[in-house]
């Protein structure tokens, strides 16, 4: 555990000094002036509170929380709510500063936030998570609002969390119902169709242009999936739909591979029955190292951050790295991929359908008009399909990586926005 643990808080904060490092390359090449590089590099308000929570046992016990917000220059913050023994306040900030960029390049008007709690909720029964959440939801309450900063699940927290929210800060206003207060909640409560599947989704639609802008089709292409949850599973779902031919996927147990093709719908049958894909009938056993190096026309990595190094960059055989995961690739690698012309569509773009479908769900809930599955994918493949135009201009226009591209894109928006709003006082 404490191995992991320490892995984990490196990883994260590897994940901040990537982002770091590219704003500072976005703003070096967009020659932003310095007084907007100090605003923009640093979160505006990073809050820790502290409160007790009544346990099952009758013992009191006090849980650290965090919300992070970064300057709320395009809109009302927006970003995950995670519960885990790990969170710590710079995890947190790390992730707030991404989902900043990640917002921006997908053309919502919202900036980044994230929050977290330091608990373990495997330990804890049911009434004393909902204590817990009741009572963080009450004390960062004061940052949070509809037009001011909006949650959302992240690990361990899920539609359930968000409806304690909602009921809870409904209570501090007489009642008033708020559901655009935070997304990811129960369809009922005012959540989104087309949710589950939209960072995937959005994946896809950017693989689509990924491979027009390369003259590659889909129909045929080899795609190896690093990690086969909720992003990785999806994804394979549209691209074999696609015609593309999936030839490895992996989980935290290892991979399979089969050069002929493995079916999505087969391997997701036997990964709910025993629980990992390792072991599937007619495929090979790999290990995830050997993934990431198979000669294939798409890399999937949709699981963990930091798994593309420098070490194993050198190896890598795909075409196109779509990367549905956060922070799969160190910036070693991301040089490296980038020398040897292999086409990355960076995490900030790739997975940004989720928190895009998450912008629907708040439209929704400010207006009180649902929309159908159809219309949610629809508006998302139009939102998602610029975001990559607006990337690969920036690309082509000015000679860089993908990944500085994304950044470019990103800062260049929030900073355009910054300096129409001006300084107050
Ligand atoms: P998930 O928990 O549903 O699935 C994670 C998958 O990764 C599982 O199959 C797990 O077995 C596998 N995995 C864990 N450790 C692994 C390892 N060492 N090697 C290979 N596989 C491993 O999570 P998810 O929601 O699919 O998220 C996956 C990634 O996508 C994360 O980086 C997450 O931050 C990112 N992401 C997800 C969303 C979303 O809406 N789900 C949005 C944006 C970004």
């Amino acid at each position: 555990m404490a191995a992991t643990t320490e892995a984990k808080r490196k990883g994260e904060l590897k994940m901040l000094e990537t982002a770091r490092y590219f704003f500072d390359e976005a703003a070096k090449k967009l020659k932003l002036e310095d007084s907007l590089i100090e605003l923009l590099r640093y979160p505006k308000r990073r809050l820790i509170v502290n409160f007790p929570v009544r346990m099952d046992n009758g013992k009191v016990m006090n849980f650290e929380g965090y919300r992070v917000q970064c300057h709320p220059v395009l809109g009302p913050g927006k970003g995950g709510i995670r519960y885990h023994p790990d969170t710590t306040l710079d995890e947190v900030e790390a992730l707030a500063v991404l989902m900043n960029w990640k917002c921006a390049v997908a053309g919502l008007p919202f900036s980044g936030a994230k929050g977290g709690v330091r608990c373990n909720p495997k330990e804890m029964s049911v009434g004393e998570l909902e204590r817990l959440t009741r009572r963080y939801a009450a004390e960062i309450a004061p940052i949070i609002g509809p037009d001011v900063d909006i949650p959302a699940p992240d690990v361990y927290t899920s539609s359930r969390e968000m409806a304690w929210i909602v009921d809870t800060i409904s209570m501090h206003h007489n009642g008033e119902f708020m559901p655009g207060l935070v997304t990811g909640k129960p369809i009922l409560l005012g959540g989104s169709l087309g949710r589950e599947t939209a960072t995937a989704r959005g994946g896809f639609f950017c693989t689509l242009e990924a491979l027009k802008h390369l003259n590659m089709k889909l129909e045929g292409a080899t795609v190896a999936i690093q990690g086969f949850g909720n992003a990785g599973s999806y994804y394979a779902q549209f691209v074999q739909e696609a015609g593309a031919k999936i030839i490895a996927i992996s989980d935290s147990k290892g991979g399979i591979y089969n050069s002929k093709g493995l079916d999505y719908k087969a391997v997701l049958a036997f990964k709910k029955e025993t629980g990992t894909v390792v072991g599937f009938k007619g495929a090979d056993k790999i290990t995830n190292e050997e993934l990431l190096e198979l000669q294939c026309d798409i890399l999937a990595p949709s699981a963990l951050e930091d798994q593309l190094h420098e070490r194993n960059a050198p190896k890598v055989k795909a075409k196109v790295i779509c990367e549905l995961a956060n922070g799969p690739t160190t910036k070693e690698a991301d040089a490296i991929l980038h020398e040897r012309n292999i086409f990355v569509i960076p995490d900030i773009l790739a997975n940004a359908g989720g928190v895009t479908v998450s912008y629907f769900e708040w439209v929704q809930d400010r207006y009180r008009y649902f929309w159908d599955a159809e219309r949610v994918d629809e508006r998302l493949k139009i939102f998602m399909t610029e975001a990559f135009k607006r990337v690969l201009d920036m690309h082509l226009k000015h000679k860089v990586d993908m990944r500085t591209a994304a950044f470019m894109t990103a800062v260049s928006r929030v900073a355009e926005a910054a300096r129409a709003r001006g300084m107050y006082p």
